[in-house]
């Protein structure tokens, strides 16, 4: 097999150790005799899976027992209606922050269930910065506050965690809820400062086809009248994600890369890691006369790095040559162009490294 760097966005990377044990386990899970996808999700070997995934996740994020995880399909993009549906509530109004494209895919959904009220937004600055919170401004009405805590796309990412107290109309008493699809497990984070937390698993925690939820106990109430069964988190919650098949191999995976990480030593670990990853790519764009990131240094993502080069003409040609050299998805997302790299937890630092090392030779060669 060849030796490749994948640099996707989403689905993206796994740690080459879980692909390995996956294979070994594939046909025989544990002397049952039978692969984890051929298991009934109610039996005994796929509770102890879930079970165990599940202490892992609390014992890595620190996630406090009043807060319920659930484990549910229908990517992240299933959550930009569920949240809505299930937090307006009777106030019908949610406060959101647009830093990307992710954010205002959520912005659109929720408008087709509730008031949407911009509390900020970069747009005007086409998404290149976050917006400080000293500028952003809370409607009195609002049933929560959501924002994107990585823009895959743009390639923004918030380093702090929005104090709602610190802002006009804000009070914490507003759960704050983030779409943490690109982020999640690359960092530590404060659960207990959050309302409600969700991830699709494809971009840092395990293969799509699953999404993560993690909800604060008291916001799990009946959603809007006429919201489908499956799209109420209390359904979820009161048969422990399993009220239908839930994504039992994706789940599975998951535990893998649960694994994996602590072995690595945690979120912690992982972050010292992520931030020299990053740090060799930021470094070098801003040193170079050939390449460019159109990002504002202190909102620069440390998972998706997008760069261009100065002469754009010859974007197609380092594209090529890289793909010859073994770095494959570094294509820019279609919306914006130029190049992307996503280095994601399981992205070793030799491959970054050695991507490092590309771009400079290729700036010398042309630039
Ligand atoms: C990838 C991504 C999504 C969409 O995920 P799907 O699983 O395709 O629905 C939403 N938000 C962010 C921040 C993402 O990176």
């Amino acid at each position: 097999m060849n030796k490749i760097y994948n640099f996707s966005a989403g689905p993206a990377v796994l740690p080459q150790e879980v692909l390995e044990q996956a294979r070994d386990e594939m046909l025989d899970w544990h002397g049952s005799g039978m692969s984890v996808m051929e298991m009934s999700h109610r039996g005994e070997e796929f509770m102890s899976i879930i079970a165990k995934v599940e202490a892992d996740l609390r014992d890595l994020v620190k996630i406090p027992n009043h807060y319920k995880i659930l484990f549910l399909q229908g990517g992240a993009s299933s959550q930009f209606a569920m949240v809505p549906l299930n937090l307006l509530q009777t106030k019908k109004e949610a406060d959101y922050v647009s830093t990307g494209q992710w954010s205002q895919k959520a912005i659109e959904e929720a408008s087709k269930y509730g008031t949407v009220n911009i509390a900020a937004s970069s747009v005007d600055d086409h998404f290149t910065i976050i917006p400080e919170i000293d500028t952003w401004k809370m409607s009195r009405n609002a049933a929560y506050l959501h924002y994107t805590s990585n823009e895959t796309i743009g390639g923004v990412e918030f380093n702090w965690i929005p104090d709602l107290s610190r802002i006009a109309g804000g009070s914490t008493d507003i759960p704050l809820v983030a779409d943490m699809s690109s982020n999640f497990l690359s960092r530590p984070v404060d659960i207990s400062r959050f309302g409600l937390i969700y991830a699709g698993a494809q971009k840092n925690i395990g293969p799509a086809g699953l999404v993560l939820v993690i909800i604060r106990e008291d916001l799990v109430k009946t959603p809007i009248s006429g919201t489908p069964t499956l799209f109420s988190y209390q359904t979820h919650v009161q048969h422990g994600s399993m009220y239908n098949t839930p994504p039992t191999y994706a789940i599975y995976m998951m535990g893998l890369v649960l694994e994996w990480l602590k072995k690595q030593g945690g979120v912690s670990a992982i972050e010292t890691l992520n931030i020299a990853k990053s740090k060799l790519l930021y470094d070098l764009i801003d040193a170079s006369h050939s390449y460019q990131c159109p990002v504002a240094r202190q909102d620069r993502s440390r998972m998706n790095v997008p760069f261009t080069l100065r002469q754009s003409t010859l974007e197609s040609e380092f594209l090529k040559q890289a793909k010859a050299r073994g770095f494959v998805q570094l294509k820019g997302h279609r919306s914006v162009g130029g190049m992307r790299a996503s280095i994601y937890n399981a992205m070793p630092y030799e491959g970054v490294k050695a991507l490092a090392t590309f771009m400079e030779e290729f700036e010398n060669q042309y630039g």
